[in-house]
């Protein structure tokens, strides 16, 4: 295994070494071993014992040298000069079978000057949730960190009461975030800036060091990203919950899997975290705040390449690229052909109109609805209103095939995804030493679109009295 730390490259001000804590009893809870082979990572241990003791913290790769980087970031709208990973530690990079280079990252793995009045630790619980829910995003397209491991410390660590700690190892395509470059540009260090910018072309998009303006080529690709991430999301009834610019990666992957939560019922304005009083990041806020963030890069930005009509510009294409994204993801649910005049916007909106009325499951919906297609349905009183009618004059108008735009719609609406409550219950129980649920979770989300008859109430949503109404960010 070729493990380096591209990052040592960077001016020394962007990280400070830090070696991860030893735990009492480390124990290997879940590990990934598609990705670990992916990544070249198979032959790095010997045993499950092995792999608790690398990815607990008690062993370090022998030419590993971690480090924890220095970041700031606007947390629900204020600026915050210095976060940085305060229980994170980057162990190093690694150059993957699709030949492109990869972090990976324990996080929950002690204090370090970052920390502030942190422990430095996480509990099990955000650790399990970030592993299953990031995983089942891959499965479904979007593009975010990944799971390597999940090692439980044997240790306690103190949040609301005592819970068993864990240290999560999770892969990314980098850890630049924005605010990553507002730590230096509060600074005024331009020379961090350049290195940074220059870093994330290297990194993730090499073609635009050649052009005329390479970091505004930048920014425009982090916001193309960023547009069809956010559309990704919503097609999906994702809620990240905590879209601070710390949280908001460069790369445009999900990251950062605190208090996120995919939807049962359909609410425009739902909200999970428990911190997020005011609702900045409810559901329908995440393009807005997409866009936000993206203006703070921007600004950093300004300070190495002053041409600001261009970062504008970029800025305000990003809302129109998010609605071309986000139209192409519910056009494609729905089992419409995608045009570029909005020809069924209206019918978008009446189905998430119909949904939110009567309060109706986001994910099972798009299933139903293209059961609505089997032959067997045509008689029946239509179950989704007038909406229903609609919808299946515009498939004829189209001249498509009933069952294939089943089959097509089947394909791309999942019938599972990792539902607050099974976390919940997965996380519970985890707790009390039993991996069953989370295990099956995992199952259930890796085959997303299939069904599976023996596991198929995963896909059910939550009964009144197992609905999750709020998640909380574990810190
Ligand atoms: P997050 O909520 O994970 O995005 O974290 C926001 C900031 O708080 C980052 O700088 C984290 O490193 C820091 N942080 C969160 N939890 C802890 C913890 N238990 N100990 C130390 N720092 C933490
Ligand atoms: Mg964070």
């Amino acid at each position: 295994m070729e493990i380096s730390n591209s990052y040592l490259s960077l001016p020394d001000r962007c990280y400070v070494r830090q070696l991860a804590d030893t735990v009492p009893e480390p124990t290997l809870l879940a590990w990934n071993a598609p990705l670990a082979e992916a990544l070249g990572l198979s032959g790095l241990a010997e045993s499950d014992v092995d792999l608790a003791e690398l990815f607990g913290g008690n062993r370090r790769p022998d030419e590993a040298e971690p480090i924890a980087l220095a970041y700031a970031g606007h947390q629900f709208g204020n600026f915050v000069p210095q976060l940085g990973d305060g229980r994170a530690l980057l162990i190093g990079d690694v150059v993957a079978t699709d030949g492109r280079r990869y972090d990976v990252q324990l996080k929950g793995s002690g204090r370090t000057p970052f920390s502030r009045g942190g422990d430095g630790k996480s509990a099990m619980g955000p650790v399990l949730r970030e592993y299953v829910v990031s995983e089942a995003m891959h499965r479904l397209g979007v593009p975010t960190s990944r799971a390597l491991a999940a090692v439980a410390t044997g240790e306690r660590v103190m949040r609301e009461r005592l819970l068993p700690g864990a240290v999560m190892t999770r892969v990314a395509a980098s850890h630049l975030r924005v605010g990553t470059f507002e730590y230096f540009a509060a600074r005024r260090d331009l020379e961090a800036l350049h290195a940074l910018a220059n870093f994330a072309i290297e990194r993730h998009v090499p073609d635009c060091a050649t052009s005329e303006r390479p970091y505004v080529a930048l920014f425009e690709s982090t916001l193309a990203a960023q547009a069809k991430l956010v559309a990704s999301w919503m097609g999906l009834g994702f809620i990240h919950g905590v879209m601070n610019t710390d949280n908001t990666a460069i790369s445009g992957e999900t990251i950062d899997y605190g208090p996120c939560a995919f939807m049962d019922e359909f609410q425009h304005d739902k909200v999970f975290s428990s911190i997020d009083r005011g609702g900045r990041y409810a559901y329908r806020m995440q393009p807005t705040i997409a866009q936000w963030n993206l203006a703070r890069f921007a600004e950093c930005l300004l300070l190495i390449d002053d041409a600001k009509e261009r970062y504008e510009q970029a800025l305000e294409q990003f809302i129109p690229s998010y609605r071309k994204a986000y139209y192409n993801v519910m056009c494609t649910k729905l089992g419409l052909r995608p045009d570029d005049g909005g020809q069924h916007d209206e019918l978008i909106s009446a189905w998430l109109q119909h949904l939110q009325d009567h309060q109706l499951d986001f994910t099972l919906s798009f299933r139903q609805l293209a059961d609505r297609l089997d032959a067997s349905s045509e008689t029946d009183e239509p179950h989704f209103g007038r909406f229903e009618q609609r919808w299946r004059e515009a498939i004829v108008t189209a001249g498509d095939d009933p069952a294939e735009v089943r089959t097509r719609m089947n394909a791309v609406n999942p019938l599972f995804i990792p539902r607050n409550h099974q976390i919940e219950r997965a996380i519970d129980a985890a707790t009390g030493g039993d991996m069953s649920i989370f295990n099956d979770l995992l199952e259930v989300t890796t085959e997303p679109y299939e069904e599976q008859p023996a596991l198929a109430s995963y896909a059910v949503p939550p009964a009144p009295r197992e609905r999750v109404t709020a998640t909380f960010c574990g810190t």
